[in-house]
């Protein structure tokens, strides 16, 4: 697998995105539920900012609310902004969003069979994506497609561009994703678990295929996933979310070195390793709340070894740990 890229953007830079105390809920029959609390992260441009956690914790939400791709009538985006190139996407209609949905902003999603529909070929369905933003003609979107699928290492392009989405292995199908988000050269791509349907050796190549695009496009991308390993190997700095709230970020050789939050550590203890000498891995106890439970205070005080009774009673401020580190944990808190 190719190495880590070292040329992470300037911290000074200005973001290409912000996202600023985002709070969504849900409203249900009988309360108000909140999803994502005052949700705050930057992305630079080039850079991979990954986004983890266990299933539950928000990310996902975090991340399609950035094109207010969760939608619906119990739908509330209550607060915060989502500044993309200065202009926020939540003031948006839903014709602005358009022109960013695909076109500046892409999506790759955990599931491609899901996402690719298979009644249409893999040229029908990434030719749309050029029709509905590019003025190209007919054999120039053909040529781009082709052009795209070698670039995530596809043979056999023009033959792949008359099958259906069934006719492919899930790596392949992963692959075409990859394909259709970067037709249009978009400025961010957020990855939604992109590799966690394959097996090792096909998700290797695919962030290979990745970081590849990545160096040649220059693209931002944001990498939603609850695997250690795959954060570690593709990011440039890591968010870590617990309860719909971020609980630590730092750059990420920086936080697997010196993780601080309680949870942070709990996660990388929990990982596998070469050498290990027990088959028994470390656990964090407890599940993680689910949205008409959370209790007050750190949502992770149910399951924190350090708990305070501070910890029980407000969530605590985001406190400075050292350059571009920062965590939300009342061990840390600036008294
Ligand atoms: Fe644990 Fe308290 Fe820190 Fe939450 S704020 S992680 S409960 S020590």
């Amino acid at each position: 697998m190719s190495e880590k890229k070292t040329d992470m953007p300037a911290a000074g830079q200005e973001p290409l995105l912000r996202v600023s105390h985002l709070r969504v809920s849900f409203q249900t029959d009988k309360a108000l539920l909140c999803a994502v609390e005052d949700v705050s992260f930057d992305v630079r441009k080039g850079e991979t900012l990954g986004i983890v956690g266990e299933s539950g914790c928000g990310k996902s939400i975090s991340c399609m609310s950035i094109l207010k791709l969760v939608q619906g009538e119990n739908v509330r985006y209550e607060n915060g902004a989502v500044l993309f190139e200065g202009e926020d996407t939540l003031s948006m209609t839903d014709k602005q969003l358009q022109k960013i949905r695909g076109r500046k902003i892409s999506m790759i999603f955990q599931e491609p069979m899901t996402a690719l529909n298979p009644l249409y070929t893999i040229g029908d369905q990434m030719g749309e994506v050029l029709k509905l933003h590019t003025k190209l003609s007919k054999k120039e979107i053909w040529d781009r497609c082709c052009e795209m699928l070698e670039k995530v290492r596809i043979p056999n392009s023009r033959e792949i561009m008359l099958r259906y989405p069934f006719n492919l292995s899930g790596g392949m199908r992963q692959r075409v994703m990859i394909a259709m988000a970067l037709l249009t050269n978009p400025e961010l791509v957020i990855a939604d678990e992109p590799t966690t349907a394959l097996d090792v050796t096909i998700q290797a190549q695919v962030l290979d295929v990745m970081k590849d695009l990545q160096k040649e496009y220059g693209c931002s991308y944001i990498f939603i996933t609850h695997d250690l390993g795959v954060i570690s190997e593709m990011a440039d700095r890591v968010v870590v979310m617990y309860g719909g709230r971020v609980c630590e970020c730092a750059a990420t050789d920086t936080l697997f070195e010196h993780p601080y939050h309680p949870y942070t550590r709990g996660l990388i203890a929990s990982r596998p390793y070469r050498g290990m000498k027990t088959d028994r891995l470390p656990v964090i106890p407890g599940n993680v709340p689910s949205l008409n439970n959370k209790p007050a205070g750190c949502p992770f005080h149910t399951r924190c070894p350090d708990a305070m009774d501070c910890c029980r009673e407000a969530f605590p401020e985001e406190t400075a740990v050292g350059e571009g580190h920062t965590v939300a944990c009342w061990k840390y808190a600036k008294k």
